[in-house]
This record gives C-alpha cells, structure tokens and sequence, in this order.
C-alpha cells in the first residue's frame, strides 16, 4: 500500500510571496481535504503507522497523513475546524524553543516571522485527538550541526513535550528536511520511533521509519496538482496524458468533472 504523507507550514488567507510554496489558503486547504473525503481517503497517526507496521492493526484501504511543521499558530486555528469537519486526524510537529513566541529561525531564510502556538494551545491539540510531534527545539539543519548538539536539539524537544503533555512523544519531522544516515541514527538514539523528510514520494510500510518522504504542498499546488501528487506522485502533465486510460477508471466522478473542467479551461485559454 502506498502511504501519502503530506506537509503543510502555513494555512492562511495572508499569502507571503517568500513563503508562497509553504501557503495554502484557507479555501485551498478545505477544498483539498474534501477531495480526500470523496476520493475515501482515511486519515491515520504516526502512532497507527507503527502498529500497522508490527501487525497490531491493519491500514485502511487509502490511508494518508496529514502533517503540519512548525506550530504555526494560524495554520493551526484554520487547519483544525475543517480537519474535524471531515473527521481527519493530523499530526502538528512542534518546535519546542519558539512555542508562544515568532518564528525568528525563518528570518535568513525568508525575512518573515509567524506567531507560533502557545503550549495550552499545543495541549489542547494533543487533547483533542491529534498527534504531536517534535521539530528539534531551535530549527538548526541537522546535518550541518555536531552530533552533541544534534542530540541536544533532538533529546530537548521529546522531552520537553513529553513533559508538557504528560505521555510519550516519538515522533519528529527532521528540520528543512536535512537529514542523513548520521543524523537518522541519531533520532533513534533520541528515542524517535518516526522521522519525517521532504522527499516527495509514497511512503510504505517497509520503509525506514526514520527516514518517511513526504509531499509539500503550496500554492503552486493546483487542486489538479493536488490529486496528481496522490495517485502518481508526479506533476500534472503525467495525469493529463494517462487521463484517459487506465487511470480515468479510478478517478471518482466528482474528480473527473473537475479535471474535465480543468482540462478545458487550459485548452481554451
Ligand atoms: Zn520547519
């Protein structure tokens, strides 16, 4: 079974031109978890992935996760309505030393900060049913730093949480997705049982734990884009030209009309 992880940053109306390829609006978003609804995806947890994987449970039909790094605290005041109104669980992966504080880390990189969520409002996510994760505690690139601090950044951020919400925190998306077979050993050594990339493919069952690809989406990212990543992981070009093969079969109809509607718009003009 093929196991779409998707990433999300940021789920706001507010579109920052640097931070357009981490943005979906809110419209976007709820759009794209209808059509997960309608194509009979079935959200799981990191925590069900493992009990997938050691025989205690069994993996529904489509099943797809859902993460959101950082604890960006608009995505998640937008992100958590529409997710309980399809009933769709996700995973919320936090960076422990800016909790209730801006996201000064992203200012090198993209000039721009973002609110980031407090800890009664992490708790409360963790309360209500979604999986918290750890992002290291100061967002550094794992692989540029020395193992001690790796472990540091790793180690602090389980047990912060751990401590915060009172059980036990395995899980972690690796920071810009910059890992290696060094920084994967370290996470195990960590106590992760889970690591997230941004390698964008399917995940499976067989996979290391530690190292799970995942799909960003954005706002480049088309509804049509969206539905490409999931059933063949590759752009929209691919899907327009298995549209009417084997494919259109195990499109849902709903889908196909947009497609159709899609298809034309560009062929139009
Ligand atoms: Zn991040």
């Amino acid at each position: 079974v093929k196991i779409p992880i998707l990433m999300y940053h940021q789920i706001s109306d507010d579109v920052h031109p640097q931070f357009r390829n981490y943005t979906a609006t809110v419209k976007a978003f709820r759009e794209q978890m209808k059509i997960l609804k309608t194509l009979g995806y079935e959200t799981i947890t990191f925590d069900q992935l493992l009990d997938c994987r050691e025989g205690k449970a069994k993996l529904p039909q489509k099943p797809i996760i859902i993460t959101f790094d950082d604890a960006i605290e608009d995505a998640i005041n937008n992100s958590v309505p529409i997710l309980e109104n399809v009933g769709f669980k996700a995973v919320y992966y936090v960076t422990t030393g800016y909790v209730g504080t801006k996201s000064d880390w992203m200012i090198p990189e993209v000039n721009l900060v973002f609110q980031i969520a407090s800890w009664p409002k992490i708790k409360s996510l963790d309360s209500s049913g979604f999986e918290v994760g750890s992002h290291s505690v100061t967002h550094p690139h794992l692989s540029d730093v020395p193992a001690d601090e790796c472990l540091r950044e790793m180690t602090g951020a389980r047990q912060t949480l751990e401590d915060v919400l009172g059980h036990e925190v395995r899980h972690m998306a690796y920071p810009h997705g910059a890992f290696n077979k060094s920084v994967r050993d370290l996470a195990y050594e960590s106590g992760y049982y889970t690591a997230t990339t941004c390698e964008p493919t399917f995940a499976k069952l067989s996979d290391d734990p530690l190292s799970l690809p995942r799909f960003n989406i954005g706002m480049e990212d088309t509804l049509l884009d969206f539905i490409s990543k999931l059933y063949i992981a590759k752009s929209p070009t691919v899907i327009l030209k298995y549209y009417d093969g084997a494919l259109k079969k195990k499109i849902p109809a709903p889908v196909r009309k947009f497609i159709r509607k899609y298809i034309l718009k560009r062929k139009g003009g």
